[in-house]
C-alpha cells in the first residue's frame, strides 16, 4: 500500500508591511539577542544604520557581514566560522535569493534560528525549506533540503517595490505558474517539494495566489514602475513572496518548472530571470494540457500587461535551434524533475512540440 501523507509547510511567521528594516529587532528579539546579519552590499550601510542602531539601542548586539555574491559551500563555511567566533545566537539574511539561501544554510548547520529579509520579490527563496548551493564558477552544485522553513520572513514592501521593476515582474511570472502546477500535481497525486501529497490547503493557497495576481498584479506593476507603493503592490508581494513559495512547496511543481530547468541549458537564456523562464514554461504546460482557451488568454493577457517576456524572441532567443530545444524537452522529462507530476504521461517529443506551439501561440497574441 502506498502511503499518502498530505502536507502544508511554511515559515513559522510571515510579516509584510511598510518600513520593517528599522523594526528588525522587534521581530527577532524573542529568538535571539546577538544577531549575525549576512547582508547584500547595496543595502549594507543602510541596514547598519536602520536595523543595527535599533538593535543596539534596545541593548542587543549585531554583527554585519557582507555577502560574497555566491551561495557556495566555502561561503557558508566562512559565515559559520564567523558565527562561532562572534558567539551570535540568531542568523539574519538581508538581500537576494542567494544571500537568503546562505543565511538559511548557515543557521541550519549552526542550529540557530533564522530571519529572512528579502530585498527583491523575484523568486520563492524566502519562504521555502531549501537552499540552492552553487560551485565557485557559478554552476549548480546541489540542493540542500532543510528540516524546517525559516522562523521569520519579513517582507518590507517599500524595499521590495524599490527594486528594479524587472525583478518584480519576474516574481509575478514565478507566482503565476504556482496554481497551474499545484493543480496538475493534485490531479496526478504527485509529490510536492517535501515529498508528500498536496493538501487541499496547499491547493487553496495556490488558487488564492493566482486570484490575487489577477486582481492586483497589473496595477502593482504600474505602481512599481513609478517607484510607489499601493495596496495592489502590497497584495502582489504577499502573493509572490508567501503564497507562491508555500503554494509551490506544499502544492508541488509540474511541467512549468521542469521546462524552466531544461531551459537553463540554453546558452542565450543565461541572463534571463528564473520567473521569466518559468512564464514560458507555464505557456508550454497550458499547451500540453490543452487548457481552456479563456484560461490561456487570461494568462497571456496578464503576462503582456505586467511586461513579462511572452515569446522566445522576447526572452532573447535570436534563432530557434531545433537540437537545442529538443535537449530542453529531454532534460525537462528527466526522472529527477517534476514533469512526472502532470496528470498524464508526457514524452520529450510532446514537450518539444508543445514548446514550438506555445511560442507560435505567443507570437500570434503579441500584437493583439
Ligand atoms: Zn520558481
Amino acid at each position: 500500500m502506498t502511503e499518502t501523507v498530505k502536507s502544508i509547510t511554511s515559515p513559522s511567521k510571515f510579516y509584510s508591511g511598510r518600513n520593517l528594516l528599522p523594526k528588525l529587532n522587534d521581530y527577532m528579539k524573542t529568538y535571539g539577542d546577538h544577531a549575525y546579519i549576512i547582508c547584500d552590499e547595496f543595502i549594507l550601510e543602510r541596514a547598519q544604520k536602520e536595523a543595527g542602531s535599533a538593535i543596539e539601542g534596545a541593548g542587543n548586539k549585531a554583527v554585519f557581514e557582507k555577502f560574497n555574491y555566491e551561495c557556495t559551500k566555502e561561503e557558508i563555511e566562512r559565515h559559520r566560522e564567523r558565527v562561532r567566533g562572534t558567539g551570535c545566537n540568531i542568523v539574519v539574511g538581508i538581500g537576494g535569493g542567494k544571500t537568503l539561501d546562505t543565511a538559511k544554510a548557515t543557521a541550519y548547520y549552526e542550529k540557530l534560528p533564522v530571519v529572512i529579509f528579502p530585498t527583491i520579490a523575484s523568486t520563492d527563496a524566502p519562504c521555502t525549506a531549501l537552499a540552492v548551493i552553487y560551485k565557485k564558477d557559478g554552476s549548480f552544485d546541489e540542493y540542500l533540503f532543510l528540516p524546517k522553513n525559516p522562523d521569520i520572513v519579513l517582507a518590507d514592501v517599500d524595499i521590495l517595490a524599490a527594486a528594479p521593476a524587472r525583478f518584480f515582474a519576474a516574481g509575478i511570472g514565478d507566482a503565476l505558474a504556482t496554481y497551474f502546477e499545484a493543480r496538475a500535481c493534485y490531479q496526478s497525486h504527485g509529490d510536492n517539494l517535501v515529498l508528500k501529497k498536496p493538501s487541499d490547503t496547499a491547493l487553496g493557497l495556490a488558487r488564492l495566489c493566482y486570484e490575487t495576481l489577477l486582481e492586483n498584479a497589473v496595477n502593482a506593476k504600474i505602481a512599481v514602475n513609478q517607484k510607489v507603493v499601493t495596496k495592489a503592490v502590497e497584495n502582489t508581494i504577499e502573493a509572490t513572496i508567501y503564497l507562491s513559495g508555500v503554494g509551490a512547496e506544499s502544492g508541488g511543481l509540474a511541467a512549468a518548472h521542469a521546462i524552466h530547468n531544461g531551459m537553463t541549458a540554453v546558452h542565450s537564456l543565461h541572463k534571463v530571470q528564473h520567473g521569466e523562464k518559468v512564464t514560458f514554461g507555464l505557456l508550454t504546460q497550458l499547451v500540453l494540457e490543452n487548457a481552456p482557451i479563456e484560461e490561456l488568454e487570461t494568462v497571456i493577457q496578464l503576462i503582456k500587461d505586467v511586461q513579462l517576456p511572452l515569446t522566445l524572441e522576447d526572452l532573447g532567443v535570436k534563432k530557434f535551434e531545433e537540437a537545442e530545444w529538443r535537449q530542453v524537452a529531454e532534460l525537462s522529462c528527466a526522472d529527477s524533475d517534476t514533469m512526472g507530476n502532470m496528470p498524464f504521461p508526457v514524452t520529450p517529443e510532446d514537450v518539444y512540440q508543445a514548446i514550438v506551439a506555445a511560442n507560435a501561440i505567443a507570437e500570434s497574441y503579441k500584437d493583439k
